[in-house]
């Protein structure tokens, strides 16, 4: 048995090599396994479910064919695909996971994170996404024009490009006493997240043993996945795009 992860594909128009590659994903890899998680920021933007761009409908094709072939398909949000709705989700099969969320991957107690919960160092962001999280906030978007919502959505993408540009490294990866936390509250010594673009695995100091911190990587050269497998474990991969 095997399980997927991915996150962080950024999938957009300006990007079709990207898409591609999903597609690629979808065949090669996706088709048939028994779970695939897709562990936020799948999606470059989104503005809501009614806007059904050629894009949106292809991969939704894609996604479609995947829970099609009998594998179990979830999806969480990161901070740039957080208004993806049950809509969406029902067309392509798939069920809408909170973050965070811990699943028994073939024994093991994972904790499942897009990521970027954990990067507390950033304090001006946390409070970006603390009202980019609020249901009333969302559902008041969601009653906004489409057009009004895409030119909203240009707007902030420039905002978060202005404000990132100046800031150290070490902000915007995740807060390591942060990770521990959450780590010991949700009572688990292995955490799948994406969202900072570090493909790594973590040894964490926990108060009960040894943990591992797995990071998932952004598709752009190379494509990355999680590997779980029911009698080998877990493996870090990358894959040229
Ligand atoms: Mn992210």
């Amino acid at each position: 048995m095997t399980t997927l992860f991915i996150s962080d594909l950024h999938l957009e128009e300006s990007r079709p090599d990207i898409t591609n590659a999903f597609l690629g994903f979808v065949e090669e890899k996706a088709l048939g396994v028994e779970q695939l998680y897709i562990l936020g920021d799948f999606f470059e933007a989104w503005i809501g479910d009614d806007e059904r761009t050629p894009l949106q409908e292809q991969i939704a094709a894609a996604l479609r064919a995947v829970s099609d072939s009998g594998t179990r398909l979830y999806l969480m949000h990161g901070n740039r695909d957080f208004l993806i709705g049950e809509d969406y989700c029902n067309r392509i099969g798939a069920t809408l996971l909170d973050d965070p969320t811990v699943v028994d991957l073939y024994g093991t107690p994972t904790l499942l994170m897009h990521g970027d919960s954990l990067c507390t160092a950033d304090v001006e962001y946390q409070k970006f996404r603390a009202n980019m999280r609020n249901p009333q906030w969302q559902q008041m978007i969601l009653q906004r024009p489409l057009a009004e919502r895409q030119q909203m959505a240009r707007q902030l993408r420039e905002i978060s490009m202005a404000k990132n540009q100046g800031k150290e490294e070490f902000i915007m990866d995740v807060t390591a006493d942060e990770v521990v936390k959450e780590m010991e509250a949700h009572g688990v010594q292995r955490l799948i997240h994406g969202h900072t673009h570090r493909p790594n695995i973590h040894d964490v100091e926990l108060a009960d043993g040894q943990g591992k911190r797995w990071v998932l990587g952004d598709w752009g050269k190379l494509g990355w996945q999680i590997v779980a497998d029911s009698e080998k474990g877990l493996r870090l991969e990358s894959f040229e795009i």
